[in-house]
């Protein structure tokens, strides 16, 4: 299968990605409703066939519903976040540090005021779970923590999209808004041991991969 190259569309501070190799594409994550267009757009170019949403969150789910009616794609995720499909509450979150607890904030009000358009996803996505029924050679990994349902999207062995199982919002570092701690510690352990690759984040620029501390 051919390597795949990484686009990252940024929609304010979110991130979202199309992986493609010039034949086929998947798009991981989807961005706020602010900039469906954009990311449409990128998706008829790269001929996306196939939507990944590493969480429920709807800086990342937002679009998902109207990106696969327009484009006739399926969406896929993992069972354990369709609770956040009805609502972003349904799992709740903490955080620990300043900069942490801020951010929660800022989220909750978010979370209030934003409602997923419903939908229900066509595919569920699992731990080992293989992409390359899509043309993409990627594989899913399980990232619990931020959400129970978080995943990360391995591609060539050599990129490693993780969602908000950590983030580069001010700094790279474990995630600062965890739904389960100890998880959210396992699973940035679990990524700090997989050696050398570059890691996509949900939130910030792209960095190398490393041990992740708190
Ligand atoms: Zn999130």
């Amino acid at each position: 299968m051919k390597v795949s190259e990484i686009h990252r569309i940024k929609c304010g501070n979110v991130n979202c990605y199309i992986v493609e190799n010039g034949t086929n594409g998947i798009l991981v994550d989807t961005g706020k409703k602010e900039f469906i267009n954009q990311v449409m757009e990128q998706c008829k170019y790269y001929h996306v066939k196939l939507i990944v949403l590493t969480h429920g969150h709807f800086d990342h789910a937002e679009n998902a519903a109207r990106i696969s009616n327009a484009l006739g794609i399926p969406v896929g995720m993992n069972e354990k976040d369709c609770n956040l499909i009805r609502s972003n509450t349904e799992q709740m979150l903490s955080a620990e540090s300043l900069l942490g607890k801020l951010v929660l904030s800022a989220s909750l009000k978010e979370f209030s005021i934003r409602t997923l358009e419903e939908f229900k996803p066509d595919i569920l996505l699992n731990d080992g779970e293989s992409l390359s029924s899509y043309g993409i050679n990627a594989k899913i990994m399980a990232l619990p923590g931020h959400t129970d349902g978080s995943i990360g999207i391995d591609v060539d062995g050599a990129f490693l999209m993780v969602g908000d199982a950590l983030m580069n919002m001010f700094y790279p570092t474990v995630s600062m808004l965890f739904h389960n701690k100890n998880d959210m510690l396992e699973s940035a352990g679990k990524i700090g041991r997989m050696g050398n690759k570059i890691i996509y984040f949900g939130h910030g620029r792209p960095v190398s991969n490393r041990q992740w501390i708190k």
